[in-house]
């Protein structure tokens, strides 16, 4: 199978298994071919997994090129996924723990396309994991927290963890205010200032960046 018809085979089995997220069929696509292509730099990080959506994609590249992923999430959904606020989904709210939880969905994705020998959940807040990281990264894709506060801290904070060479990819880059909140996009310029990014391309909402050589 080539790489066209494994990601045509995801958007599938994504489509037939209803698998929830906010990821559109092209950003998949270009988050698979990073991953892919970027394989050799080292292993592949992300943050923002929810339900696995991006997951998969990313996941199923580094299945193929024997790297693994890194999925950082604290499962207790941003601030719209909350009770009450915009994107909530009942589905996902544990009564019990009165609290978002979407690890155990994460788990099921990741079983159902197996991904669990390449894929590493790390149940954690993302500011927390990189406190004590060490291991240079190939590919880092942010789909976190979405304040410009939490967003700058993810994408200043994680792409000082790539290689050079190594691609950072954001997600909900909107430079036009009336189509999406600004903090992704407000967070991608301070990691353009830091001089140390070259831009690439942006793929709907996803931009795409490149960490300089050395
Ligand atoms: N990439 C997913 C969507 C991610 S939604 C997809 O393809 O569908 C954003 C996710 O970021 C939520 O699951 C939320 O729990 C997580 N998140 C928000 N702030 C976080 C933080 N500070 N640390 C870790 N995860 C966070
Ligand atoms: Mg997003």
């Amino acid at each position: 199978m080539n790489n066209d018809e494994t990601i045509k085979k995801i958007h599938q089995q994504l489509h037939t298994q209803n698998i929830k997220g906010f990821l559109a069929p092209t950003e998949a696509e270009a988050l698979f071919h990073l991953a892919y292509t970027s394989a050799a730099l080292g292993p592949c990080l992300e943050i923002g997994s929810y339900c696995g959506k991006s997951t998969v994609y990313i996941g199923s590249a580094c299945k193929l090129t024997e790297n693994i992923l890194f999925a950082v999430d604290h499962h207790r959904g941003s601030e719209e996924h909350q009770l009450g606020e915009e994107y909530h989904d009942p589905d996902l709210y544990n009564v019990q723990l009165n609290a978002m939880d979407t690890f155990p969905t994460l788990r099921h994705t990741l079983n159902q396309f197996d991904l669990e020998d390449c894929v590493v959940p790390l149940v954690a807040p993302s500011q927390i994991v990189v406190k004590k990281w060490a291991t240079p990264l190939g590919f880092v894709f942010i789909d976190g927290g979405h304040s410009e506060a939490q967003a700058t801290i993810d994408c200043l904070s994680w792409a000082s963890q790539l290689n050079p060479g190594g691609i950072l990819a954001i997600h909900d880059i909107f430079d036009d205010p009336a189509r999406g909140g600004q903090g992704p996009f407000r967070a991608l310029q301070s990691v353009l200032s830091t001089g140390k990014f070259n831009w690439i391309s942006q793929v709907e909402s996803l931009g795409i960046l490149q960490c300089c050589a050395d």
